[in-house]
């Protein structure tokens, strides 16, 4: 029976693989992430399971292979933290392209709601007692402008939910879909003239920190940023300098670009030694989740079976539909 080692698992995410596994592969599940400390213990498998907070560098990938694991799958969309010039022509990387784009994009209007009504904070006064409303004032969303860079599978979504709300979309992807009914705009235009951002777009090259300084001061004041892309597309002092400002109005967050040490743990009570990260959860206007938008039944179960199916389809010399290659 093949040998598996899953990184960076969570009671969640056991549940549909156990079920979808059925016992065909031995699955042994680690806590713990992948990385230069812990990729020793693979050495007794066939292949490992990482996700998107494993920092598969080329050490560990060079050490991956020495110890003769012959395929990694990613249980995400994203894998900007696999280190893919390495991998080539060594190790095959293997990814879930889809899984459900309706649990990331209502993540997103749904920390949008949060932060422009200031839901958090309401609850918390209600549960105190306090039914002061005095400093939850948002703004309508219908009639206003979203500019959504990316569309994609996740970007259409959010697209669609935002029209259910009357708002108006601008978009921008370096290959815009021609069949969709969305009005593509170049980035600078888009900064212009959105009340909201929101980022639908992977991690690259091209792609690192396109929210940076200038960006932010390219757009109109007042306006509401997104991200449950990535951290990194978000130079993340810059967004805390225009909060401060007041150039952003909130900042909607499931990412963060320094999370790896942090997400999926749970630190209170610990000293958060990144005075960034502390500033913006602190923030009264910002909201930020710890990378959870994936986080639905359907999501889980489709990654369990488009993964399990990605093994077996290796295992079987089948061609890898889900394949990452590095011209990617
Ligand atoms: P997708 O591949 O379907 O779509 C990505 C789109 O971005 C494509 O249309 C592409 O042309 C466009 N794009 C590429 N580079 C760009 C750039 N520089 N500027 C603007 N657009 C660009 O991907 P998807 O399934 O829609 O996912 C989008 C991203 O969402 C993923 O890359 C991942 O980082 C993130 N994600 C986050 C979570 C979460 O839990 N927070 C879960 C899944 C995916």
């Amino acid at each position: 029976m093949k040998r598996i080692a899953f990184f960076d698992t969570k009671p969640y995410d056991k549940i549909w693989f156990d079920e979808f596994n059925n016992g065909k592969y031995e699955i042994v599940y680690f806590e713990g992430k992948l990385n230069r400390h812990t990729v020793g213990i693979t050495r007794d498998f066939d292949a490992v399971c990482g996700f998107v907070n494993d920092d598969i560098n080329e050490y560990v990938i060079n050490s991956l292979v020495k110890n003769k694991i012959k395929i990694l799958a990613m249980r995400s969309a994203g894998y900007s933290n696999v280190d893919l010039k390495a991998a080539k022509g060594k190790l095959p990387v293997v990814r879930v392209p889809a899984y459900s784009p309706y649990a990331v994009a209502e993540h997103a209007m749904g920390l949008l709601l949060t932060v422009n009504r200031k839901l958090a904070r309401a609850v918390t006064r209600t549960r105190d007692f306090n039914f002061s409303i005095v400093g939850l004032m948002g703004v309508d969303l219908h009639g206003k402008t979203v500019g959504v860079i990316g569309t994609g599978t996740i970007g259409r979504v959010f697209i669609n939910i935002c029209k259910g709300f009357g708002m108006n979309v601008l978009a921008y992807d370096p290959h815009p879909n021609k069949e969709l009914d969305i009005q593509y705009v170049s980035l600078e235009e888009l900064f212009k003239n959105s009340d909201i951002i929101s980022l639908h777009c992977p991690l690259t090259d091209s792609s690192y920190h396109i929210l940076n300084e200038d960006a932010f001061k390219r757009m109109k004041k007042g306006v509401f940023i997104i991200n449950t892309s990535r951290g990194a597309l978000v130079d993340a002092a810059a967004l805390l300098d225009a909060l401060n400002s007041e150039k952003v109005r909130g900042a909607a967050l499931d990412v963060y670009e320094e999370e790896t040490d942090f997400f999926f743990e749970d630190m209170s009570g610990m000293i958060i030694k990144d005075d960034t990260l502390s500033l913006l959860i602190s923030h009264p206007n910002v909201v930020m989740t710890s990378h959870q938008a994936f986080l639905t039944e359907e999501a889980l179960k489709a990654i369990a079976k488009t993964t399990l199916q990605n093994f077996d389809d290796f295992f079987a010399g089948k061609p890898l539909k889900n394949e990452v290659l590095k011209s990617n």
